[in-house]
């Protein structure tokens, strides 16, 4: 049986940087998750925003590590070779009621510690963005929008650097305690540590109850959202929220832009039952692109290229009022199980504060030695397409494979493709190559690039087409020959 001090189990951003933080230290640490790949979970799916911690309840955890996150967030992501882009943010009143909200925001936003905040009236918003209706907004001016899939990926292959192990495709199925330490039955084998990290997203209250805290109860909650073309991009070029209203069950639906140069509009808020639902609607769609063509009334429905959806772990159920903060701390009734639970918004912006607390938790229990071998640093695939045509010419001398361009809309080459396919945790997966290189997420969707992907998985791994995974084990995109 395989032995670690610590093992943390999920690997979303913050299973990821609570491995990154604790690589730090002389410890064996592991991670299980039970996806093929990291950022399967809400850390892919969502509106990657580094929110600036102004619509978090003052003196709330939330608040305090979101302010921390939002201000050390450039830093990290210069750290670890991520995209990340400071661009403001517009949240919009339309009458006399939101621009109430707009004052108390602002007021929150000091209390919490939230910098870069004040009222601006309509002049100013049409220099900032003249395309967007209102009367008035809170512009911040600390938000920001970055790549989650490289983010969470850059995290865990640094903890990969620093020593930590990841076992990917290990689902936690069930815990017992055998002589003060934690036996883990997965899906593959067993494993044996001294401390639990619950860091499981939408399952963390199953995954304390097998442990033996079944105090929590999870509540998903869907959030659709459309994806659109980089030409709505230069209808607007920063976030833009309308003002939360109680109850919406999130911040509203908003227009995101992408590092990517695409918008979004999203996401919804929906109470649902079945965790795994992450179908979108036709009525959710017309209804998100409704409130989203009341905030930029010249968005057309034919920029619309795809869709996806998140599913937020509430730690209150529908129609309650009291707030739920993220749950960090270590399970009142089992010994060395650090629990972090409710890690909904603001989860990305906050995750290495999460992290750091988590490892405080630890460094409380037993004496954390330095880890010699530690570097905070990681480098990536460097994008070909933002190189300059000098160095591009100069790769392609090298290595034909950067002349050989395998998807159009965002100018991904071979080379790069098989950079991907080489990373550190093994993953083999169409989906891997998308969220490592942004492949299938231009306007084709997928439609040119995909194939030539297949092809280049197929060669590099020997694989026949039917053995081609997309996203999770079993899930191929050519189930048998048509002749
Ligand atoms: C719609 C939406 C929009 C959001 N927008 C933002 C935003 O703009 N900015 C921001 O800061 N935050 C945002 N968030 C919040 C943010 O996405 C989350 O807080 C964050 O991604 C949580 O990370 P995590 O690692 O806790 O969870 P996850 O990313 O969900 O990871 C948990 C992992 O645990 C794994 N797992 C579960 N059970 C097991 C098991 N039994 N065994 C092994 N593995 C297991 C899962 O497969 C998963 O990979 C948004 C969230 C949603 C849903």
């Amino acid at each position: 049986m395989k032995e670690f001090d610590i093992i943390i189990i999920g690997g979303g951003a913050v299973g990821c940087a609570a491995a990154y933080v604790l690589s730090r230290y002389d410890l064996r640490i592991a991670l299980l998750e039970r996806n093929p790949d990291v950022a399967m979970g809400s850390s892919g799916k969502n509106s990657a925003v580094v929110h600036a911690g102004f619509n978090n309840k003052p003196g709330s955890l939330m608040a305090r590590l979101c302010v921390d996150g939002n201000k050390r967030f450039e830093e990290i992501c210069k750290t670890l070779d991520v995209p990340y882009k400071k661009t403001g943010k517009l949240v919009v009143g339309f009458n006399d009621e939101d621009m109430a909200i707009v004052e108390r925001i602002i007021a929150d936003g000091a209390r919490n510690g939230s910098i870069g905040l004040r009222r601006v009236g309509r002049a100013e918003m049409d220099g900032l963005e003249p395309g967007i209706g209102g009367i008035g907004a809170v512009f911040s001016s600390n938000t920001a929008v970055f790549d989650p899939f490289l983010y969470t990926i850059h995290l865990c292959e640094a903890a990969m650097q620093n020593g930590v192990s990841f076992f990917m495709d290990t689902g936690l199925a069930a815990v017992r305690k055998e002589g003060g330490k934690f036996i883990l039955q997965t899906s593959r084998e067993d494993y044996r540590c001294e401390i639990l990290l619950n860091s499981a997203g939408l399952y963390a209250d199953r995954v304390s109850a097998m442990a033996g805290d079944d105090t929590f109860t999870l509540y998903p909650c869907r959030g659709e959202y459309f994806i659109l073309d980089t030409a709505a991009a230069e209808l607007i070029s920063r976030p833009v929220y309308p003002v939360p209203h109680k109850g919406a069950g999130g911040l509203g639906v908003h227009l995101t832009t992408t590092v990517d140069g695409n918008v979004l509009i999203g996401p919804s808020a929906e109470y649902i039952e079945d965790r795994e639902d992450y179908a979108t609607s036709r009525g959710m769609m017309d209804r998100l692109f409704r409130e989203a063509k009341a905030l930029l009334p010249a968005l057309e429905r034919d920029m619309i290229i795809g869709s996806y959806t998140g599913i937020r772990p509430k730690l209150v159920p529908e129609g309650q009022a009291n707030y739920g903060d993220f749950v960090i701390e270590e399970s009142p009734r089992v010994e060395n199980l650090v629990n972090l639970i409710g890690i909904e918004s603001p989860g990305l912006t906050a995750s290495i504060p999460i992290a750091e607390m988590a490892a405080g938790i630890i460094s409380g229990k037993r004496r954390l030695g330095i880890n010699a071998a530690y570097r905070a640093e990681y480098r990536g695939v460097h994008p070909f397409a933002a190189l300059d045509s000098g160095t591009q010419r100069a790769l392609i001398a090298e290595n034909p494979g950067y002349g050989e361009v395998v998807c159009r809309c965002k100018t991904v080459t071979r080379a790069e493709v098989l950079q991907a396919l080489r990373n550190p945790l093994g993953v083999k997966t169409i989906v891997g190559v998308k969220n490592r290189l942004h492949t299938t997420m231009g306007r084709c969707q997928g439609g040119y690039c995909l194939a030539k992907i297949a092809n280049i998985i197929m060669e590099e791994f020997k694989l026949a087409p039917e053995d081609i995974v997309y996203r999770y084990q079993g899930d191929t995109p050519f189930p048998g020959a048509v002749k």
